[in-house]
């Protein structure tokens, strides 16, 4: 099976993407948070009804710290909007973020 590496796929000029976090890729979350879009998104489980949580789009064995780990590289990178810090989060896709799901 063919592994493309999501920062290679990009071309990401630094190349410190965190190592943890780049084994996750974006456009799920991105997706997620377009499908969202107009409401705020958190990063951890929430109840039926509650937030949207962009961890329905990051695969479950990923643990909650990494999942703000990568929330925070999108963020830098200018895809999300919110906090990375490990609150609430807010997330919501930016511009940037929808220009590159097209
Ligand atoms: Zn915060």
């Amino acid at each position: 099976m063919l592994v493309v590496e999501p920062n290679r796929m990009r071309g990401s000029p630094s190349g410190v993407a965190m190592v943890q976090c780049k084994d996750i890729p974006n456009e799920p979350i991105l997706q997620f948070l377009k499908k969202h879009k107009g409401q705020w998104a958190t990063w951890f489980q929430t109840m039926e009804g509650g937030m949207p949580s962009v961890r329905e789009a990051i695969p479950d064995d990923i643990p909650g710290k990494l999942v703000v780990a990568k929330m925070r590289q999108l963020i830098k990178n200018g895809l999300v909007k919110g906090c990375g810090c490990g609150c609430r989060g807010d997330y919501e896709i930016t511009e940037k973020g929808e220009r590159q799901l097209c």
